[in-house]
């Protein structure tokens, strides 16, 4: 049986065709522009190829309730051609096949639990810190859903002593995806993030931000694994500077080896999967049902 699955995120789409054992045999990647442009490419990329069922990891905000009229529409993203899309519909009308719709990290942490570095835990996350910051979660089998998915880039986070600038975020200005995003670092620093790779102070502040984050998010989901991707992780002397601070925050309260400077190089680590984690994820959904 073939699969189709599809990246869809605020830059780029990858559309790829796959089996039920997980392999991609097809794949391209075009660019993310008005949808009336990219989605009839994406129709005519799966046209003709006999895929079953389709699995989708979006950008979001995006509706993933299988329940919802709405299943698959986009809500406020900052890509403003498509506020109000709805993308599952429009693929569903479109291939008449099932879409079956969760966020692009909830997908990349479930391809990480099963192909990736999460390989060998049951709970995972997985962060993306790029053009903005986002998080999805593996539990058990399932990506972590609710209400809505979870948004846990846009927690509060305290502030730097030494950092004035007042943040990006058109919700909420100086929330974590405001203050730590790629696009944080060009405002308040004037340039961006890869060109500030030789100035240390800018990696200190940006992993005293991250490491509140994961605090955070250890103490409320508990994941046995946290893999962090993304451009801004692409500076590998963050991750160093992350464990440390996350270790100084916790301040032993967690009791876990994996919380110990001898292991927590295995605790918060980067994806084991690069340019495919996306679409494998999507290609899992479509294996799932
Ligand atoms: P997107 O989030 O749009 O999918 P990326 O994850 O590549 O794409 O994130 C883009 C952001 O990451 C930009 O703000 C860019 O400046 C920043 N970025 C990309 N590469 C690096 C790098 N090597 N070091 C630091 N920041 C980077
Ligand atoms: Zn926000």
């Amino acid at each position: 049986m073939k699969l189709g699955a599809i990246e869809a995120g605020g830059t780029k789409f990858v559309l790829g065709v796959g089996n039920e054992q997980g392999e991609i045999l097809e794949k391209i990647v075009i660019p993310t522009e008005h949808p009336d442009i990219t989605v009839p490419k994406v129709l005519e990329f799966f046209e003709g190829k006999g895929i079953e069922r389709l699995g989708l990891g979006g950008f979001g905000p995006i509706d993933i309730n299988a329940t919802s009229p709405e299943y698959g529409k986009l809500q406020k993203t900052p890509k403003t051609d498509w506020v109000d899309y709805p993308l599952g519909a429009k693929l569903k009308e479109g291939l008449g096949v099932p879409v079956i719709i969760d966020t692009d990290v909830n997908v990349a942490a479930m391809s990480e639990a099963k192909w990736g570095n999460a390989t060998d835990v049951n709970t995972c996350l997985y962060i993306t810190v790029g053009t903005g910051i986002g998080a999805g979660a593996y539990f058990h089998g399932q990506t972590l859903k609710g209400l809505s998915h979870p948004e846990m880039g846009h927690i509060p986070v305290k502030r730097h002593p030494d950092d004035d600038y007042e943040g990006t975020c058109p919700y909420h200005k100086d929330c974590l995806e405001g203050i730590a995003a790629g696009p944080s670092l060009m405002n308040r620093w004037g340039k961006k993030g890869q060109e500030l790779a030789d100035d240390p102070k800018v990696w200190e502040m940006e992993a005293f931000y991250l490491a509140q984050a994961l605090t955070t998010y250890i103490y409320i989901l508990s994941p046995e694994r946290i893999v962090m991707g993304g451009g801004v992780m692409k500076q590998a002397q963050l991750f160093p500077l992350i464990r440390k601070n996350v270790l100084e925050m916790l301040n032993g309260y967690v009791s876990s080896p994996f919380l110990t400077e001898k292991e927590i190089d295995q605790y918060i680590v980067p994806p084991g999967l690069t340019d495919e984690a996306g679409v494998k994820g999507a290609l899992y959904l479509a294996m799932q049902q």
